[in-house]
């Protein structure tokens, strides 16, 4: 990596007159001077070890080297032939690494790259051996990439949460498995997968899904980490795969299953000895709607909530022709008051306890039940007996083939990112009453009359026309003014949040166009302070809890007994805020928060299973995308150089 010692991007000029970059270009080649050919040298012994210690140790080594020796000993050749006669800054293959890396930083084409090596071989004719194309440029280096070296690191151990390791999932999975945790170097692993539009350009609808792997097994500041993560697979557009996803997993689970069966032999270069190599994998990383795919469990519908399972708790609204998911007060105690206060929430009181979290061997009981789904275009539309009803299952989901699936605590994550994003819009569109955002219309008091509660909510009719009377979680326009100029002035430390401002419109009144991660700092920081002095006491306080509940769940240290505090206290809010705002209020991602805090407890801290570096990574990916008509091709070559080129630098 370049240091940033001389602050060139900062107006600072070097004594010289030189141009800063200049400077730092040649502090770079001259780092690579001292490092000269013996760099490379090391690193393919670092690689293959076994081979090229082999070969040094036994210089007339009898056996015919495997093929893929062979390479190695091409690649071996390659790092310690210089670029030209008499040339001892540069070796061919560190040259090239070295002009891949340029062309990678700064997105040239192949095309370009092509033209640029013909030049130089024509202008250099010493440089015979220099490769003629990207294509060969890129396979001298390639073979590096195969492995990927790793490692544990050691933690503390004082009950408190840093790292999925400390928490109770991790720990189960140890004392069951007691032959795959006696070696800390067998690997745990995370999935994720999303869908993203490699166009960029909603018009065309295109949908790659790759599906991402990354070690759990790296220390705090490495997991999760771009370098560290890997796409093992590439699910090819124009369509996602929806619940047929299965089928394109199908090639990983049965590689995932060898790795955890018999595992594959690997050398260990800090200790020099080779060893088997397992892994397993803890859970999955998804937005909601992709959950339902890959868990198998549908997130739409009446028993939408995969956590609550078949006691999803479901309430239809006629007039706005949608569900919306109440009942938070069964995650109170049994004899709490409100409970028993029916006008004040829906009609009802509640008498039903709060359902248990299913456990693997839970789901495999109601899974037997039922018979496996055909996957692909059937031509008929398929569901399972009792969906919806008694159950939401759409299939076995297929990452029950792996043996010790079942016996994970927390086999697919709830995505913090996307609940907090959706929770905030839902607040902030009601609060400005935004049109389309908004969870309070005319239908929405409609169904408050027709569930009998709320009277003075009603619509009313004056003269022939119908009128909403205000409620009490909706701004005045004065106030609603206030609040964007308040937005507008607000000034953040440099990169801790994006400009908000361009969010603001003042002159209409309006807040829009609020990424996911304007929300959460919004949502976390900023909520209590806007409605301190706009809101009535109850409401204000309702939301600053909320906010509250969010910013001590997303905290990097967590505490085991903090968190079943969280979990009463959004058992509290989301109770309060059943009595503030009406049912259409409660869609399924304001359900949600309640099962984070549990999530947390036996998953660890939720900057390690939610979806910030996958979209993150997703974004590199789609930056790959040259040639527009195979955006799958360009994703898989862009990624492969990037990766050796991670490898090797
Ligand atoms: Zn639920």
């Amino acid at each position: 990596m370049r240091n940033y010692n001389f602050w060139y991007l900062h107006g600072e000029e070097d004594s010289d007159g030189e141009d800063g970059d200049k400077l730092v270009y040649e502090e770079e080649v001259h780092e690579m001077d001292m490092k000269k050919v013996d760099d490379m040298v090391d690193m393919i012994a670092d690689v293959y070890p076994h081979i090229a210690n082999e070969r040094e140790h036994n210089p007339n080594n009898p056996q015919e080297p495997n093929e893929d020796a062979k390479k190695i000993f091409k690649l071996l050749d390659d790092a310690k032939q210089p670029l030209f006669p008499g040339c001892d800054k540069y070796s061919i293959l560190s040259f090239v690494v070295k002009l891949m890396h340029i062309k990678c930083m700064n997105a040239w084409s192949n095309n370009s790259f092509n033209m640029l090596l013909t030049l130089l071989k024509d202008a250099f004719p010493m440089c015979k051996t220099m490769p003629n194309s990207n294509y060969e440029a890129k396979k001298m280096v390639s073979d590096l990439a195969k492995d990927m070296r790793w490692h544990s690191e050691k933690r503390k151990n004082d009950r408190v949460l840093r790292h999925p390791a400390d928490a109770e999932s991790w720990r189960n999975f140890d004392n069951i498995y007691n032959h795959f945790t006696c070696d800390p170097r067998n690997v745990r692993l995370g999935l994720a997968t999303d869908g993203f539009n490699p166009f960029g350009n909603m018009n065309i609808a295109y949908n790659i899904w790759p599906v991402i792997l990354f070690p759990y097994n790296l220390p705090p500041w490495m997991c999760m980490k771009e370098s560290y993560s890997f796409v093992t697979l590439l699910i090819p557009g124009p369509r996602g795969p929806g619940n047929d996803i299965d089928v394109y997993m199908r090639p990983l689970i049965d590689e995932l299953k060898i790795l955890w069966e018999s595992g594959v032999d690997t050398y260990d270069a800090s200790m020099k000895e080779n060893f088997q190599m397992r892994s397993a994998l803890m859970w999955t990383i998804n937005d909601f709607p992709a959950y339902g795919y890959v868990s198998g469990w549908s997130t739409q519908g009446k028993l939408a909530c995969p956590c609550c399972n078949n006691k999803t708790c479901h309430y239809h609204l006629r007039n706005g022709a949608k569900t919306c998911y109440m009942g938070h007060r069964r995650f109170l105690p049994l004899n709490h008051k409100w409970r028993e206060q029916a006008a004040q929430f829906d009609g009802t009181k509640e008498r039903r306890a709060s359902p248990k979290q299913l456990s693997g061997d839970d789901v495999l009981n109601q899974l037997r039940l039922l018979k496996q789904m055909e996957f692909g275009k059937t031509g008929k539309k398929q569901k399972l007996l009792g969906q919806g009803i008694d159950h939401n299952w759409k299939k076995h989901s297929i990452f029950f083939n792996l043996p010790y699936w079942h016996n994970q605590m927390l086999r697919h994550n709830l995505d913090v990112m996307h609940i907090e994003k959706n929770v905030f819009d839902n607040i902030i569109g009601t609060l400005m009453n935004i049109e389309g955002k908004t969870k309070d219309s005319l239908k929405a008091r409609l169904d408050l009359q027709e569930m009998g509660i709320r009277q003075p909510l009603h619509p009313k009719e004056v003269n022939g026309r119908i009128l909403l009377p205000a409620a009490c979680y909706m701004l005045s326009n004065d106030e609603k003014r206030a609040l964007c100029q308040w937005l507008q002035q607000i000034k953040f430390p440099d990169g801790y949040s994006a400009n908000l401002s361009r969010c603001v419109n003042v002159k209409d009144n309006r807040i829009s166009g609020m990424k996911t991660h304007d929300c959460h700092v919004f949502l976390e920081r900023l909520l209590p302070l806007a409605v301190r002095d706009l809101l009535p006491r109850p409401v204000s306080d309702a939301l600053t809890e909320l906010s509250m509940f969010f910013k001590a769940l997303c905290s990097k240290i967590l505490r085991s007994e903090d968190l079943d505090r969280l979990q009463e206290q959004i058992a509290r809010i989301l109770c309060k805020l059943e009595k503030i705002f009406p049912p259409s209020f409660f869609d399924i991602m304001v359900h949600l928060p309640i099962h984070l805090a549990w999530e947390a407890k036996v998953g660890g801290p939720v900057n390690y299973r939610w979806m910030y570096s996958i979209e993150r990574y997703m974004h590199k990916l789609k930056g790959y995308v040259r040639n527009k008509s195979r955006p799958e091709g360009s994703i898989a070559e862009g990624y492969l150089a990037d990766e050796c080129l991670t490898f090797c630098s």
